[in-house]
């Protein structure tokens, strides 16, 4: 198991302490327009073969033992001459241009080869989460990409997580079929930006989920916000009853963190932890005696 990560740990790292998001890209900067778009397409027809993409892991901690139980990985396309573009800025787009497929599969692939290597390096058990957008999910070969990935590394089904959003349980008929396939692979699927989907709840019952990750707006000011903190409520009274594991996101402060405890909320994802390392940063931090003690 990952070494037990306390709180004074994490308390004495600065919030922005690690590097993980390149202030000067991702933040809508990007030039918009038809002439750059074209040209950001054509980019990512060749970013797969270039090996320009890599993952970043942001650690989850768990509440109750204070270790990190997982990470999500979260792809960064270095562009030459471009810096870093962050996924907001270019998914959308993989997903109109018909890229996102392929690059869903590198994805899976590198992020059940990276959890092998950890687990080779002695971290011990960890669950690493991917995205995997709607449009994957249902025009992709998901399954046959989950599949594949999990026989190539030889990692087991239940360390890889697939992270979906709430918006394809808006026809959660069609979502059926393949979640169930994704299931029966041994995988855990949890809802992404829960709350924000503008789905029927009706799926939570029907649907193979394993947990649910609060959607980052309504942490941001879950302090000073009683709206949010009764919709933060009752998402957590909700997820312990059907038995969800309960994540938020977007955590950035021990008053927020405090307040997800007292709620019963299994783990937090967010700066005040960690933001998204590359990989090797990761596992210094996680091997035994690393950074994470
Ligand atoms: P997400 O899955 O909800 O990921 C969480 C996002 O919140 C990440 O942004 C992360 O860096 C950011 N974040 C984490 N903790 C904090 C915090 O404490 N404060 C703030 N302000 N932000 C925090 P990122 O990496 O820019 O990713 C944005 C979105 O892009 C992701 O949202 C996900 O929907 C999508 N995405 C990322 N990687 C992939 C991928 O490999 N495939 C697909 N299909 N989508 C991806
Ligand atoms: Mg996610
Ligand atoms: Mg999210």
């Amino acid at each position: 198991m990952p070494e037990r990560f306390g709180e004074p740990a994490f308390m004495k790292r600065p919030a922005s302490g690690e590097t993980g998001r390149n202030p000067a890209a991702g933040d809508g900067s990007a030039e918009a327009g038809p002439a750059a778009e074209a040209g950001l397409k054509e980019a990512l027809g060749t970013a797969l073969v270039r090996e320009q993409f890599m993952l970043e892991y942001q650690p989850q901690l768990e509440l109750a033992t204070g270790r990190i139980v997982g990470a999500e990985a979260l792809i960064r396309w270095h562009l030459p001459g471009r810096g870093v573009i962050m996924p907001g800025d270019f998914i959308p787009l993989a997903e109109r241009s018909g890229r996102i497929a392929e690059i869903g599969r590198w994805v899976i692939r590198t992020a059940c080869r990276q959890n092998l290597a950890w687990r080779k390096a002695g971290i011990g058990r960890l669950r690493v989460a991917v995205n995997v957008s709607a449009v994957q999910l249902f025009h992709g070969d998901i399954v046959d990409a989950v599949a594949s990935a999990l026989a190539d590394s030889g990692l087991d089904g239940s360390s890889l997580e697939l992270e979906i959003t709430e918006s394809v349980m808006i026809d959660p008929r069609r979502a059926a079929p393949t979640l169930e396939r994704l299931k029966s692979l041994g995988v855990l699927v949890s809802i992404d930006d829960f709350g924000t989907g503008y789905s029927s709840l009706q799926y939570l019952k029907n649907m193979p989920i394993d947990g649910l990750k609060i959607d980052r707006s309504f942490i941001r000011n879950l302090l000073e916000d009683a709206q949010d903190q009764a919709i933060v409520m009752a998402i957590a009274s909700m997820a312990r009853h059907l038995g969800l594991r309960l994540v938020a996101e977007g955590v950035e402060t021990a008053d927020q963190l405090s307040f997800l405890r007292a709620l019963g909320c299994d783990e937090i994802q967010g700066y005040y932890v960690s933001r998204p390392l590359p990989p090797d940063r990761l596992g210094e931090m996680l091997r035994p005696g690393g950074a994470g003690d």
